[in-house]
């Protein structure tokens, strides 16, 4: 009986030793999500993971100036690239804008179902999903072959990327990998038959969020503007890919814009607008949480990100 007693907490202090001296590493990371009020809207947003993305090969400026660039900020390429997705709560509706890659691009992306449910919320809840452009990282999260991940939710993107995107015509035209630039999408959207309603450009979607055109980087790439009580975040998709590089210089474009000149366009105004201003801007491409304010700055612009803020 005596030692029996006794046998217990030097048991648990051999445990507690051994813990101490050889913690395993945990190697993850914290739920991928972060919750912001805008007005009378909360805003989460969702990771969906990282992919590593060889930038000074990516960017058309000379290598050299990428990685000079790359390297005053602390970074090295490849750069570990955030994909994220945005949901809104606007109180009526639960929005989400953009998906994430889902299966399409590898082991280190399609958490965001994860990082949702990790918010607090079920897929089943998702009423509307706007989609910035149909590239496999923004729309790959939707679901494949017939299997939607948000059975009750409409997906809306304008008319230009789905008639590009999703024509069976242009799948078949295309040769080799770039088939895949069709068949990802075709297959995204293939389990909400009835429920894809693409619009025609400028529109309002749900009272305080709206669509805005931002053609270039994808014939029908679209940005959109949340807004409630005077408080305002742009979302701009794909207009920017790397904020050590085209912050400073907007001028710079990458491989994956369809018609780069337009993209370039569409990044300088986007930029101005939301340095004039003062708002929000998120980006799927920024660092998450990915939301923050421009200042201009010489012939650029220095990025502010959000102030870590807990709720209250
Ligand atoms: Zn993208």
């Amino acid at each position: 009986m005596f030692l029996k007693k006794l046998a217990v907490p030097f048991a648990f202090a051999a445990v507690a030793g051994a813990a101490h001296a050889a913690a395993p590493m945990a190697k993850s990371q914290a739920p991928g999500f972060y919750r912001m009020a805008l007005g009378d809207f909360e805003v989460t947003v969702l990771n969906d993971g990282t992919i590593d993305l060889p930038m000074e090969k990516l960017l058309h400026q000379k290598p050299d100036k990428t990685i000079k660039a790359l390297g005053e900020n602390f970074l090295k390429t490849p750069v570990e690239t955030s994909v994220n997705a945005f949901l809104v709560n606007t109180g009526a509706k639960l929005v989400l804008i953009d998906t994430g890659a889902g299966g399409l691009f590898g082991p280190t992306l399609g958490n965001l179902v994860k990082s949702l449910k990790a918010a607090g919320y079920e897929p089943e809840q998702v009423d509307e999903i706007y989609i910035t452009h149909l590239h496999g990282d923004h729309v790959g999260g939707l679901g494949a072959q017939d299997k939607p991940l948000f059975p009750n939710a409409v997906v809306r993107m304008d008319k230009r990327d789905a008639e590009y995107f999703l024509s069976k015509e242009n799948l078949e035209k295309a040769s080799g990998d770039a088939k895949g630039n069709f068949q990802g999408p075709i297959s995204s959207v293939s389990g909400y038959a009835g429920k894809v309603k693409p619009f025609d450009g400028n529109t309002e979607l749900v009272p305080g969020v709206r669509a805005s055109s931002s053609f270039g980087h994808t014939p029908g790439h679209t940005t959109y503007v949340v807004e409630s009580k005077g408080q305002k975040l742009v979302l701009i998709g794909d207009l920017m890919h790397n904020a050590a590089v085209q912050f400073p210089d907007p001028g710079v474009t990458i491989q994956f814009d369809s018609d780069s000149k337009a993209a370039m366009a569409q990044r300088k105004a986007a930029f101005a607008e939301a340095a004039k201003q003062g708002y929000w801007m998120g980006a799927a491409h920024l660092p998450f949480p990915a939301i923050g304010h421009l200042r201009a700055e010489g012939k650029g612009y220095e990025f502010y990100p959000v102030n870590y803020s807990v709720p209250r």
